[in-house]
């Protein structure tokens, strides 16, 4: 499902290259929950930007659901992006002026992937799912946190995409709310999604299948582990 070989993401400075990532090799299968751990600044965010096409790789090869990614041009990457690859931030990323049913429909909107009555329809089960249907008709900014997020994580899978990413989902909340929100995101995975989870949560063992560790832009542990299932 995602699959980097010798992938490397360099920017210029003045004493030479610097290497946000280096020579990183990594596969992740469906329905496994892949987390990654490192202390800041040891590539976390480039590797979630790079599976999602939002930076390319300056080495290296990146396929994601059977595409090569640094090859896509930028209207072909925004549409296989649409539909392929759902990104959860730590900063949540509603846009302010639409409801919250407004924000979660508007993958599928921007890739007309359903008409608008159907689309309409799927955006209140997908919020019903995450536990805010109570909260579709207002705006951003009169949910808690927590509810911002679950309508975040609503809106990338409204394509119902095989792969989801998503970048300390969990930075902006208190611990109860931390861990609700990962194990949405382990339902994801147990549905079969590949799901790439960056996180500092120390509970996080409980529900990855696997995590791997970064430190200055390369692999230095990647550790499989049995997933404990507290409820379903
Ligand atoms: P993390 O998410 O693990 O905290 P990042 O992936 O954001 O780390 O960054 C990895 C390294 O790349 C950091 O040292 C950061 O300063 C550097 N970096 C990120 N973006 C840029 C950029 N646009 N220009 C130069 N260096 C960058
Ligand atoms: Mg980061």
């Amino acid at each position: 499902m995602i699959e980097l070989r010798g992938v490397s993401r360099a920017y210029p400075t003045p004493q030479g290259e610097f290497f946000a990532l280096a020579a990183l090799d990594l596969r992740a299968a469906p329905g496994e929950l892949l987390a990654v751990v490192g202390s800041s600044g040891s590539g976390k965010s480039t590797l979630i930007h790079l599976i999602a096409g939002i930076d390319r790789p300056t080495a290296g090869t990146i396929r994601v659901a059977g595409a090569d990614v640094a090859a896509l041009g930028e209207s072909a990457l925004a549409a296989w992006r649409g539909t392929t690859v759902g990104i959860v931030f730590q900063s949540f990323q509603l846009l302010p002026t639409l409801t919250t049913l407004e924000n979660v429909i508007l993958p599928i909107d921007f890739c007309r992937t359903l008409p608008a009555d159907k689309a309409r329809a799927r955006g209140l089960a997908l919020l019903d799912r995450v536990g805010i249907a109570d909260q579709a008709h207002k705006l951003p900014s009169a949910l808690s946190g927590g509810q911002q997020q679950r309508a975040a994580i609503a809106r990338a899978f409204a394509n119902d995409p095989p792969v989801i990413v998503a970048d300390e989902p969990t930075g902006n909340l208190d611990s109860r709310t931390a861990a609700a929100v990962l194990e949405l995101l382990a339902g994801l995975a147990r549905d079969g999604k590949t799901v790439v989870l960056v996180t500092h949560e120390r509970e996080l063992g409980r529900i990855a299948d696997r995590v791997i560790t970064l430190a200055d832009g390369r692999l230095v542990d990647d550790a499989r582990q049995t997933r404990q299932v507290a409820h379903g």
